[in-house]
Order: C-alpha cells, then sequence, then structure tokens
C-alpha cells in the first residue's frame, strides 16, 4: 500500500553541472561528463533507497533539461542556433532549437543510464521522457507548420526509445505533460491521443506526469493568478480516464487543485503531489500522511501512490534529500494510520 514515488528529476550535484538552474551548464566534457553523470546517477539511486522510496529513477542527472535531452539525440534538430521563445503559452522565455528537419532518432537516446540505473537497483524503475504535446511547446518549428503533425512525428520517435526503455527492463514509462495544463483543450482533443502513440505497444506500467511545474519564480507568479479554484485537470481527466495510460500525476499539496478532480480519474493509480517542489520547507511526515488521508476521500487505498508534485532540480540539494525522507516517512505513517 502506498508505494512511493518521485515526478523524476533531482539536483544535480555542484561537481556535475551548475546547480539551481532549470538550464544548467555541464562541468567536464567528454568521457568525463559521461563518468560525472553515471557517478550523480548511483548516487541518487543509492540516497532514494536510502531514504526509502519504493519506486526509483535516475534523477534525471544525464539530461541538461528534461525536453532538451530527449531532442539531443534526434536527427532533423538544430541545436547550433537556438531562439528564444515564449512557452508554456508565453509564461516565460527560453532558448529552444529548431525544428528543421524530417525527425528521426539518431540511436538509443537514454541507454546508457537506464541500463547503469537497472544493473543497480532491485527496486522498480521508473524511467520519464517528455511527452508529445510538452515537446512540442519546447522547440521552435521551422519545417513541419502543423503542431499535430509535429506532435504526432515525436511521438513515434518517444515509442520507439519507451520500447528500448522496456527491453532495458524499466518497470514505469512516464510521459511528462505539464503542457497538458496549459493547453487544455488542445491536450484533451489530440494530446492524449498522441501521448497513447507513444505509449503504444508497450506492457509496461505507463505514466503521464501534469503538473504547474517547477518551483521557479514564473510558475510560482502563474500560480498565484490562477485564482482560488485550480480546474486545469479537469478538462484532460475524463480523456485520460478514457485511455490505455496506467498512472496520472497531480499536484496536492499546497495547490488549489479541487482533491474531488481525482474522482475524474477512477480505474487509474493516481500519484498525489505530497511534497511541494516550490517551497524550501521540509514537510512533517505528519502532513504527509494528512495529504494521503485527505486523497483517500477520492481514491481507492490501493490506488494511491505519494509523489512529489513535480521535479526537484532546481532545488537545493539537501532540500531535496530531506524532502525524499519525508515522502518515505510520511507514507510510512499513512500505512499505520489507514490500513
Ligand atoms: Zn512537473
Amino acid at each position: 500500500m502506498f508505494p512511493t514515488a518521485i515526478a523524476g528529476s533531482l539536483p544535480k550535484p555542484a561537481w556535475l553541472a551548475e546547480t539551481q538552474k532549470l538550464w544548467p551548464q555541464w562541468k567536464a566534457q567528454g568521457d568525463e561528463l559521461r563518468q560525472a553523470k553515471a557517478d550523480a546517477t548511483l548516487l541518487w539511486i543509492k540516497a532514494q533507497e536510502d531514504a526509502g522510496l519504493d519506486i526509483v529513477g535516475d534523477g534525471e542527472q544525464s539530461r541538461q533539461h528534461f525536453v532538451h535531452g530527449f531532442l539531443e539525440q534526434v536527427e532533423g534538430i538544430d541545436f547550433e542556433h537556438k531562439v528564444k521563445m515564449g512557452i508554456r503559452d508565453n509564461r516565460y522565455d527560453a532558448m529552444v532549437p529548431q525544428v528543421v528537419a524530417p525527425l528521426k532518432l539518431k540511436g538509443r537516446v537514454h541507454a546508457f543510464e537506464a541500463q547503469l540505473a537497472r544493473a543497480h537497483t532491485t527496486r522498480k524503475l521508473k524511467f520519464t521522457l517528455p511527452g508529445p504535446m510538452t515537446i512540442v511547446d519546447t522547440v521552435a518549428d521551422h519545417y513541419y507548420n502543423d503542431k499535430v503533425k509535429m506532435a504526432f512525428a515525436f511521438a513515434e520517435l518517444l515509442n520507439q526509445e519507451a520500447l528500448a526503455l522496456q527491453a532495458d527492463g524499466v518497470d514505469i514509462i512516464q510521459f511528462d505533460e505539464p503542457a497538458f495544463n496549459v493547453y487544455m483543450k488542445d491536450a484533451a482533443d489530440w494530446g492524449v491521443k498522441a501521448l497513447e502513440r507513444a505509449a503504444q505497444g508497450l506492457t509496461c506500467t505507463t505514466a503521464v506526469h501534469i503538473c504547474y511545474g517547477y518551483g521557479i519564480k514564473a510558475n510560482v507568479d502563474w500560480k498565484n493568478a490562477l485564482g482560488q479554484e485550480w480546474r486545469q485537470y479537469e478538462q484532460v481527466f475524463p480523456a485520460l480516464a478514457a485511455s490505455k495510460i496506467d498512472q496520472v500525476s497531480l499536484e496536492c499539496f499546497h495547490s488549489h487543485v479541487p482533491p474531488q478532480l481525482m474522482k475524474l480519474l477512477e480505474g487509474k493509480d493516481v500519484m498525489v503531489g505530497v511534497i511541494d517542489v516550490a517551497s524550501d520547507v521540509i514537510e512533517t511526515p505528519e502532513q504527509v500522511a494528512d495529504t494521503i488521508g485527505a486523497a483517500l476521500q477520492h481514491v481507492a487505498k490501493q490506488r494511491l501512490i505519494p509523489c512529489t508534485n513535480c521535479g526537484l532540480a532546481p532545488m537545493d540539494r539537501e532540500v531535496a534529500l530531506k524532502k525524499l525522507q519525508a515522502l518515505a516517512q510520511g507514507a510510512a505513517l499513512a500505512r499505520k494510520r489507514y490500513a
């Protein structure tokens, strides 16, 4: 009951990359960088296990950014000439690469870190990929001139990599779709279909992470402007409930998401965000257990996965570690309380 997991990303150690940045520069190059990424991956697997998490991941230590890490292995994308683009409906600007030709994978994208992680943990291994709609929102298009067509082109590539990750022994493949909370109508119209294309043929567990973003200022300001009730999930959850995706994540603790929206996910496993990634204050086990208790009003016991609201990449490393411990301790307390 209540197997714990994180959304995906974890802070990179200062010897691997710049800290507390969404697009950090690496501190090494070539073989040295490859080794540093491997070391950081192992370190976080051990830290997640020691914290007591049931489902672990690579902490996205091998990718600069959760979307661009995937794009670096895609042919047809020009990384040399990045352009400034407003992303997530112009919530903030990012320097993004450009699509300039038909998209094709150069080869495997995440084999190195996935196989490394698999070789070093016996716990359930979750691996994250960006979802097609979020990719389309984080790249400039100078080739397709059609968002939906481009999303499905990316979905095909994601599917190739996802099937290979499954063969590597990954237990759960999660697609990150923060864009679902921004373009709700598009998400319900074609975003979920593109997501299903990306997950086509997978027999391992599949998941989608939808959030209100990392705890950066642009996102915090945006959330403050969303009013007292955040009903974004309401438009996309029915489409997800009808989809083949097994698990859906949502923000809960410190959010203004009406908890009854979880009822729209009947039949799915629900990753409930019990850890706030926009605050350095460490949750107490009691707070985590209370959030789980509140979610139990709307989600079946055997379907609830306590999770973080979003990734922890831009956070302080020590804070992130303590939050992992709070997550595991809170879930343990909830097991006692609600068994
Ligand atoms: Zn997120």
